[in-house]
């Protein structure tokens, strides 16, 4: 597949922001300060971060068993949503419901969207994404698998058709694959030059440093990484990152008290009458109940902030698996509304 042709006329031009790292014994190159604040011990808050975030890209990377140059570090996925619409351009296609950003993104950039709706099953519909890649060629799509917000992973079958069926890029936005009992798409990097895979921290306990990641081929991620601002992650953040991957320990924990958390929930939420749950491959769940404003005020009266998925799929409210003790409120608060 020509990757190059794929991109932006304005973009295949352009080359990446060079960051030059001279070594040197009194640095006064970058107009920075000598007095940095002592907030973090090893943090030089008065020097600019690391603008290829190397530690962090070979952190991950050895995780994933990749290599750094397949790697392109966002401040949150949602920059790097940003990076891709910027550098490939329209049409973006992506099914609905899910994630919001790819369409805010897409719209804000002048980016035409097509919007495919899933089935009846939440999974893709194959029939109406091919017309549509026949017809319009699209250039990015848009699947968050588990998808948010209906908590599936769509049929990895699927998803590999998409990928051979596409002439554009396809990124598997796996926010929030740890929750899942799938392996993702990380397997298949090796066999598809347009597949393209997003990771964050943001659901594994980090959303405050906003950290996410694009994983995929070298010449994709080199185009991709034309359009990054130099400093886009700041140092406390890759810092930070780089402690919490390695303490693989705790965030396996966490993950795995959240997902037996979510199963737990699942089972209660199915033993309430009057509230349909769907099953939850992520951190949430979906459910439907007969009166949705009125279980979301009556919940938010108790105190409970749920979201309501009103005018994304009617009748459905969404819960984020939350402690035990967050989880239990929860379900006391939903038994006594309903
Ligand atoms: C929450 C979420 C993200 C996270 O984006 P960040 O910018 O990394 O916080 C990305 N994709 C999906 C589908 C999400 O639900």
């Amino acid at each position: 597949m020509n990757i190059r042709a794929l991109v932006k006329p304005n973009v295949r031009r352009l080359s990446a922001y060079e960051a030059k790292e001279i070594p040197c014994r009194v640095k006064l190159d970058a107009n920075e300060s000598p007095y940095g604040f002592s907030f973090f011990k090893n943090i030089p808050t008065n020097r600019y971060p690391d603008p290829e975030a190397k530690e962090l890209k070979t952190t991950l990377a050895k995780q994933l068993k990749l290599k750094s140059k397949n790697i392109l570090v966002g401040n949150g996925s949602d920059e790097l949503i940003y990076y891709l619409v910027t550098t490939f351009g329209g049409a973006v296609l992506y099914p609905t419901p899910t994630f919001s950003m790819y369409g805010i993104i897409s719209k804000a950039l002048g980016e035409k969207t097509i919007e495919i709706p899933l089935d009846p099953s939440f999974d893709l519909n194959m029939k109406k994404i091919l017309d549509a890649i026949k017809k319009h060629k699209p250039k990015l799509l848009f699947l968050s698998s588990p998808n948010n917000p209906t908590g599936n992973c769509f049929s990895t079958e699927r998803i590999l058709m998409l990928i051979e069926k596409s002439k554009g890029i396809v990124v598997v936005d796996e926010a929030y694959q740890p929750f899942s009992s799938e392996r993702g798409f990380i397997p298949f990097l090796k066999d598809y030059k347009n597949l393209l895979i997003m990771r964050t921290l943001s659901k594994i306990g980090l959303a405050a440093l906003r950290v996410g990641f694009l994983i995929g081929d070298e010449e994709v991620i080199n185009e991709v990484n034309k359009v990054r601002l130099p400093f886009n992650l700041n140092s406390i953040s890759q810092a930070l990152a780089v402690r919490a991957l390695k303490d693989k320990k705790q965030m396996r924990s966490a993950i795995s008290s959240i997902v037996s958390e979510r199963e737990r929930l699942s089972k209660e939420l199915a033993e309430i009458k009057g509230v349909m749950a769907y099953p939850s491959e992520a951190n949430f769940i979906l459910f439907k109940v007969k009166n949705p404003e009125k279980v979301y005020a009556g919940l938010l009266k108790k105190g409970v902030l749920i979201r309501n998925m009103k005018g994304v799929i009617n009748g459905c409210l969404r819960v984020t698996v939350g402690s035990k003790k967050e989880n239990d409120i929860f379900l006391r608060a939903l038994r006594e509304v309903l």
